[in-house]
């Protein structure tokens, strides 16, 4: 009988700072919810984050406590509860499984920090930069507490981003500021603006660095790595708490990096993923990857939260254009030649794309993406079907059999 084969893959210490801070930030948000105060904005996860935390919100963001749900693999059993009320199988498994579980009255915040409910919001404010989903989501929320839900409507499928998105959309931002100072009772100050963008700013700059320490070899850092540790960026930028923690993480990964330690054993392959994870399956797919020697060190998922454009000096101008930037936002031409430069930088030899079924807006191998990257840089790809929250969408089985026969054929080209 063949030996099973042991899969070292190496843990971060830092991870342990990166759960306190998260625990920190749930439990804050959680008192806040009981007292009623501070008051609590919820945003979406590229949403003008901020402008709340400038006029003093502690803010809630939905699709962190959605990943939640998936992780902890809580989330296909609550989708149908939102299926009954009207939201199809088929749109975003992050707004189904919310809404089950809201419906249910569970959340994973109970088992993982002894917090019965998920905190009351006073304001709900998205972007639909990343797609329609989000404004539903939002207003369903919006009625149930009885409470604004506003919003910044921004283009889509955008090529060269100009003054006029620019103009657009930092107009929609300013125009945030008075229904929000109703909700909170205070009175916008431009300076706490200027000092949140710039905490925000610093927060994208850290980020950037610790996800560029993947372009060593080995590698010190894994994509699944990468999906639990950028919790911070996403529910804490714009505070220099996020600042701190990853201080702490951007250390160890420079000492790795100085002393070659792979997060992976032994890695002969850098796999750049494409796509939303597949909460459900990190650890299975972590280690499938590793198993085979192959480590999936970068992705546009985890970078999303890269924010290069913010100014301090130009507070809502540079927040129009940092989230018109982003990736999700743009053209396939602007995605393609972006994907390019990350396989150039961090040396990859072969690409993963995950086919989510429930969101078209992060799943880029539809209209043959996949075929023209590979084509232009000979480097393979496989296509996996899937989605992030719900497990009825995928074959652990098919997927393993084709992630273990694209490595096969990455081992027999190189
Ligand atoms: S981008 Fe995708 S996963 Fe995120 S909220 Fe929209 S549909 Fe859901």
């Amino acid at each position: 009988m063949a030996e099973e084969k042991k899969v070292v893959r190496k843990k971060i210490a830092a991870a342990a700072d990166v759960g306190k801070f998260m625990a920190d930030y749930y439990l804050e948000i959680d008192k806040a919810s009981k007292a009623g105060n501070p008051k609590i904005a919820w945003c979406t996860s590229v949403g003008p984050a901020e402008i709340l935390r400038a006029m003093g919100f502690l803010v809630y963001f939905p699709e962190t406590h959605s990943a939640m749900l998936g992780a902890t693999r809580m989330a296909t059993d609550l989708i149908p509860e939102a299926n009954a009320l009207g939201y199809s199988p088929e749109i975003c498994s992050y707004l189904t499984a919310d809404i089950g579980a809201f419906v249910k009255n569970i959340t994973p915040l109970t088992k993982i920090y002894n917090i019965d409910s998920i905190p009351k919001p006073d304001v709900l404010v998205y972007n639909t930069n990343q797609c329609r989903d989000v404004q539903d989501w939002f207003n369903w929320y919006g009625e149930k507490f009885n409470v604004p839900s506003i919003g910044v409507y921004t283009h889509r499928n955008i090529g060269e981003v100009t003054e006029a998105h620019i103009t657009s959309i930092a107009k929609q931002m300013e125009a945030l500021v008075e229904p929000l100072e109703k909700v909170s009772g205070t009175k916008f100050e431009l300076d706490a603006l200027k000092e949140a963008v710039r905490l925000s700013r610093d927060c994208s700059d850290i980020w950037k660095q610790i996800l560029d320490a993947a372009a060593a070899v080995p590698s010190p850092l894994t994509f699944f790595d990468g999906t639990t540790l950028m919790g911070p960026a996403v529910v804490g930028r714009g505070t220099q708490k996020t600042l701190d923690v990853y201080e702490i993480l951007l250390a160890e990964l420079k000492e790795r990096v100085k002393n070659e330690e792979g997060a992976v054993d032994k890695e002969n392959h850098r796999i750049y993923w494409d796509g939303m994870p597949v909460w459900g399956r990190l650890s299975a797919h972590s280690k499938l990857f590793a198993g085979l020697n192959a480590n999936v060190i970068a992705s546009t998922y985890c970078n999303s939260w890269i924010f290069s454009a913010l100014d301090p000096e130009d507070p809502f101008n540079s927040m129009a254009r940092a989230y018109t930037e982003l990736f999700i936002v743009r053209s396939d031409d602007e995605k393609e030649k972006y994907i390019r430069e990350m396989l150039e930088f961090f040396k990859i030899d072969g690409i993963i794309y995950h086919d989510a079924k429930t969101c078209p807006n992060n799943t880029n191998c539809r209209y043959g993406m996949a075929q023209r990257l590979s084509a232009v840089t000979e480097i393979p790809h496989l296509i996996i079907n899937g989605d992030l929250n719900d497990l009825r969408m995928l074959s652990d089985e098919q997927t393993k059999t084709n992630v273990e026969a694209f490595i096969e054929q990455l081992d027999e080209s190189s």
